[in-house]
């Protein structure tokens, strides 16, 4: 059976030498000493300034919303993971979305200044598939209308834009470490921010508010991760070049053998260097995709619909009409890409998909 993505598992002697410095220490969470090494070995490959690894990609979002999105509307976006407006709605915030970008994919900037309203606290938008949203353009909205700004990084490790790892932009970015997800620690996330204190207030936030054992620091939840994933991370991490460079070369035969004259493939934002996590592909009809599934699926191969169906759509949420993101999303499917997938598996699946 083929999936979308297959989760990377390191060689179970390294992962075992990690956890045994588990045992060694007697020490299982609570910043250990192998979620410190993960979080300096991870500061140097993305070459950033601050990272703080949490249990998974959610609660980041969770707690940058709790602490920037003070329950307004946050303008958002209708194409990603639902975990996206999921956090929003759970922080008793508002979620307003902005259509797409067709090209893209991600918010289109040009029609977020319409959608503030004197309730706006902050924007939240997706490097869908791990390509950078328009961030000059809503830096600039932003800093104009007085807007916090969270970018939902989950898709986005390693990518570096305009020189800087993608990590760095925005008041908060959220990563998450998901076994689906380019680097992985099982479950986990992560979290990134440039100012001092907000990065502190991020980094209190996730561990109750402890600003040591009898004193707090305003208010937390738990977002900590144990040294059991850290030590997967640590097993994973040496792996990810090797990771990435499989995946490019997946990436470069989609690209070559596929036909693309009928297909529409994501746009990558210029001056991007991109990471591989995705290989969405846009059909002409949903009835042209599910045509397509369906001849994968009888041979045992399972893209995924992301992301089906647009957010606005979702109940809890629903009542604003967002065209072009209802519209590709209908239409829009992930072939399968990860380390180690066959050569006669990928010429299986473009055999399938050029001949539909
Ligand atoms: C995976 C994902 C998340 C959530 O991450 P978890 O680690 O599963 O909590 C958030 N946003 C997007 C866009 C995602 O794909």
């Amino acid at each position: 059976m083929i999936n979308v993505t297959k989760t990377f598992f390191p060689p179970i002697e390294e992962y075992n030498a990690q956890v045994a410095r588990i045992w060694e220490n007697q020490w299982l969470t609570n910043r250990g000493e192998l979620i410190v090494e993960l979080e300096q070995n991870l500061k140097e490959y993305l070459n950033i300034s601050n990272i703080t690894i949490t249990n998974n990609g959610t609660i980041p979002l969770q707690i940058a919303l709790k602490i920037l999105g003070n329950q307004g509307e946050i303008i958002t976006t209708p194409f990603s993971y639902v975990a996206t407006s999921a956090a929003i709605v759970w922080e008793n915030c508002t979620a307003v979305f902005v259509d797409i970008d067709p090209a893209h994919l991600t918010i289109n900037e040009t029609k977020i200044e319409a959608a503030i309203t004197s309730k706006t606290t902050a924007i939240l938008a997706t490097h869908v598939f791990g390509n950078p949203c328009n961030i000059e353009a809503i830096e600039q909205i932003a800093a104009k209308h007085g807007l916090k700004v969270i970018y939902d990084a989950a898709h986005a490790f390693g990518i570096v834009y305009q020189g800087k790892s993608i990590f760095e932009y925005g008041d908060v970015s959220t990563c998450s470490f998901h076994a689906t997800k380019l680097f992985h620690t099982g479950e986990g996330g992560a979290m990134f921010a440039n100012d001092e204190k907000l990065r502190q207030q991020l980094y209190y936030s996730h561990n109750f508010g402890h600003n040591g054992p009898l004193d707090f620091h305003g208010l937390g939840i738990n977002g900590k991760i144990s040294e059991l994933q850290a030590a997967m991370g640590l097993a994973v991490f040496p792996y990810m070049d090797e990771i990435l460079k499989a995946r490019k070369e997946v990436v470069d035969y989609y690209n070559s053998n596929l036909n693309l004259d009928r297909l529409q493939t994501m746009r990558i934002r210029e001056n991007t260097e991109w990471n591989y996590s995705y290989y969405p592909v846009i059909f002409e009809s949903e009835a042209q995709l599910l045509d397509v599934q369906k001849a994968l699926n009888e041979q045992q191969i399972f893209p995924r619909r992301y992301f089906y169906p647009s957010l606005n759509t979702i109940d809890y949420v629903k009542g604003q009409k967002m065209p072009i993101s209802e519209d590709i999303a209908s239409r829009i499917l992930c072939l399968p890409l990860y380390k180690g997938i066959e050569q006669v598996d990928l010429e299986r699946i473009v055999g399938l998909v050029n001949e539909i």
